[in-house]
């Protein structure tokens, strides 16, 4: 049965919902406040942790939900609906699952898909010691990307923009320039930042404190905004020789896609949670999965992002327009349609159920 009442209108009622789910357990909750921000009703804001099953299992799984803060609208909804139903019971003495909420809670309360730092958490693990990695067609279409205005003319010059050097360098070059990830822009998108936020060291934490001495591991990253309606893509970030990778074709019975192999609807990125998972567990037999819903097209998606960043960084809580922006961008990452919402939840109980499946196989 589905009951989509597990989707919450806001960041508070996804968090009530998740620790009622997880208190009718009798699951202690480990919440972990970002004290350093508040959410906009003054809220304190909480990432919280529950466990499942034996905290020694040699098999263990992480599901994390809003990395991208607003993507959590889904990814809580399918925590909760995973605590609510029988798959719960799937842990035990071989398989511990662990439920990382809100892993962005900024973001998830603000209704953006960055943090406070305005880091596009998946692209912030990444070595800060080393240099950055670098993304030179960032700043060819940058003025396309942070645009002067949202007014009419304006947003036509910044597609102009884009358009050209799509036309220059070819349209698949357009997704890479603006979502790999950059390191120089702290006033544009998927800025990576400069140092490890408050986010990057809790997901850390959580791995060294619930999965590290595992021998098998996996991740499930929930996420919003690519792909078709609906669709919950498992996307990887392997090459394809990687023995993770052909792990997560066995597992997904060859529904697993790669950013690098190119099958993705995703550019190759970095920085990414996948690639934390696997640093901070080596010895494991690590296995990391985005599932990736979609929503809106591409192009609205983009736009509701960019005009997301103008007003935050130009408008004030309040205004017509800044209204009008959060309307938009909760639409690009979170459809209300009940046929979507069932999408995410039949397509996150099969998930869940072929990566147990997979941590409890030969491979
Ligand atoms: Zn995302």
């Amino acid at each position: 049965m589905i009951d989509l009442i597990v989707f919450a209108k806001s960041y508070a009622a996804a968090r009530e919902k998740f620790s009622n789910a997880a208190r009718a357990r009798g699951l202690a909750l480990d919440s972990r406040e970002n004290a350093a921000v508040k959410g906009p009703d003054s809220e304190a804001l909480y990432s919280d942790v529950v466990q499942l099953g034996n905290p020694h299992a040699p098999n263990r799984l992480l599901m994390v939900s809003a990395t991208h803060g607003i993507e959590g609208y889904c990814g809580s909804a399918a925590q909760t609906d995973f605590l609510n139903g029988p798959q719960a019971d799937l842990a035990g003495e071989d398989l511990s699952i662990v439920l990382l909420h809100a892993n962005n809670p900024y973001g998830f309360a603000w209704g953006r898909r960055v943090n406070e730092d305005n880091v596009d958490l998946n692209r912030n693990f990444v070595d800060f010691d080393a240099p950055l990695p670098e993304n030179p067609g960032y700043a060819d279409i940058r003025h396309g990307i942070v645009p002067k205005s949202l007014d009419e003319s304006a947003l036509k010059e910044a597609n102009r923009a884009i358009t050209e050097f799509g036309k220059r360098h070819g349209f698949d070059r357009v997704q890479e320039a603006i979502t790999r990830g950059q390191y120089h822009d702290a006033e544009g998108l998927y800025y990576g930042g400069t140092f490890p936020t408050w986010s990057n060291r809790n997901l850390r934490d959580v791995i060294r404190t619930y999965i590290a001495g595992a021998e098998k591991a996996a991740l499930i990253d929930f996420h919003t905004g690519l792909g078709p309606y609906g669709y919950g893509e498992i996307i990887t970030e392997y090459e394809l020789a990687d023995p993770a990778y052909k792990r997560a074709r066995q597992w997904y019975r060859g529904e697993a896609t790669s950013t690098i192999g190119g099958d993705s609807s995703s550019a190759a990125l970095t920085g990414t949670t996948d690639l934390v998972f696997h640093e901070v567990l080596p010895g494991v037999t690590a296995t990391a999965i985005a599932l990736e819903f979609g929503t809106v097209p591409s192009n609205e998606v983009f736009a509701a992002t960019r005009a997301d960043n103008w007003i935050h960084l130009h408008d004030k809580p309040g205004s017509l327009q800044w209204d009008e922006v959060k309307k938009q961008i909760r639409t690009a990452f979170y459809q209300e349609q009940d046929d979507w919402k069932k999408m995410i939840l039949e397509r996150s109980r099969d998930v869940i159920d072929m990566t147990v499946q997979g941590l409890k196989g030969d491979h």
